[in-house]
């Protein structure tokens, strides 16, 4: 069998989620949309089903996804519904749902729901993709209250820019936040990773924790909470061929390494087509049997070339980390020019397996 792996610690999952709430004090919908940004979103919600306050998906095929795996906490659509026809669904399966225009908002007030939902009315306070404009936030609260078809209404936004830790901006969104919000009282939920991290005086009843849950930093600086999280994932092959090279010879597409010393090159089962970056240059760090080594040459379809050179002991059937927990994935993201949300989400062909 083809030896690449993705393996999910979900101890690790348990920790970051406990981590999330312990540093936040409010209530924590555990984030596992795009598959638990693949880490499979079923397994992932069955081990925080037993201390979860709930969940948080970005369609109803997902949220029905885990009702069907018998996930039985409440799940949050963060863009709530597309057409006004899952309506009837988000009532039977008794999901939460976001509010964020007034489309929306009009089908809630048609809706003939069996019993009253749950909605989370959002405010675009600056980010301006989706949610109510300040001025029109007040008077949509008052029409979801006075629709009789809601129970409970919790007040959220989003922040663009709580990553950057010395960018006045979130400050910014969270007054216009507490303007627009002012004299209604409900609970409130503001807070996604970067903002639960690094901005502690940001309130929040509910916060929405994704990246963090998977054990990678939201922030490109390396910061002192962030370095409690534990890696969830370890994607991982091993060497499959070796070859020695005098120096001058090229390796790989394109010729993009040539060796500038003799140098022994490993092959490793993974490539593109498993969801490792295609863009990740020479010097990105990986682990060869614990050691710290490098990719060479481009990444190809299903394989790609590491430095052996130094680790003389390293050799055919090698075990090799391209991230997890000793080779950081957002150390590879940042070689990339990504963001480990991303090469998360890219992850494919490889078996996931869980301990
Ligand atoms: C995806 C998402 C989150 C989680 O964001 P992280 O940065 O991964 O913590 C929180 N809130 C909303 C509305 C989202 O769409």
């Amino acid at each position: 069998m083809r030896p690449a792996r993705a393996l999910i610690d979900l101890q690790a999952l348990r920790h970051n989620y406990r981590l999330a709430r312990e540093l936040s004090g409010a209530r924590a919908l555990a984030v596992v949309k795009a598959d638990a940004y693949g880490h499979g979103a079923v397994r992932c919600a069955e081990a925080l089903q037993g201390e979860a306050d709930g969940f948080a998906v970005a369609c109803i095929e997902e949220a029905l996804q885990l009702r069907e795996a018998g996930i039985q906490k409440p799940i949050l659509l963060l863009e709530g519904f597309f057409e006004a026809g899952e309506l009837e669904l988000i009532d039977r399966h008794d999901l939460w749902c976001v509010v964020h225009s007034p489309w929306q908002l009009a089908a809630v007030e048609q809706a003939r729901p069996r019993r009253p939902l749950t909605i989370w009315l959002k405010l675009d306070s600056g980010m301006h993709r989706v949610g109510f404009h300040p001025e029109q936030y007040q008077a949509a609260y008052r029409r979801l209250e006075a629709s009789g078809k809601v129970a409970r209404i919790v007040l959220m936004t989003h922040f663009a820019r709580a990553d950057e830790l010395d960018c006045s901006r979130s400050r910014e969104q969270l007054v216009t936040f507490q303007q627009a919000a002012q004299g209604l009282s409900a609970e409130i939920s503001l807070r996604n990773s970067p903002a639960l991290l690094g901005w502690p005086e940001i309130p929040s009843d509910w916060v929405r924790p994704g990246i963090m849950l998977y054990g990678a930093t939201p922030f490109a600086q390396p910061h002192p909470l962030a370095e409690r999280l534990r890696p969830v994932m370890t994607l991982e092959s091993k060497i499959i061929s070796v070859r020695e090279l005098p120096a001058g010879e090229p390796v790989g597409y394109g010729a993009r390494f040539v060796s500038e010393r003799p140098t022994r090159v490993g092959v490793v089962a993974m490539g593109y087509a498993d969801g490792y970056p295609r863009h990740a240059p020479t010097g990105t760090p990986v682990a060869i049997d614990g050691q710290p080594s490098r990719i060479i040459g481009r990444v190809s379809m299903d394989m790609l070339t590491v430095d052996l050179t130094d680790l003389p002991q390293a050799g055919l059937g090698s075990r090799v980390e391209l991230w997890g927990k000793q080779v950081p994935a957002s150390e590879v993201a940042t070689c990339a020019g990504t963001i480990p949300y991303q090469i998360f989400c890219n992850l494919r062909r490889v078996p996931l397996s869980y301990f």
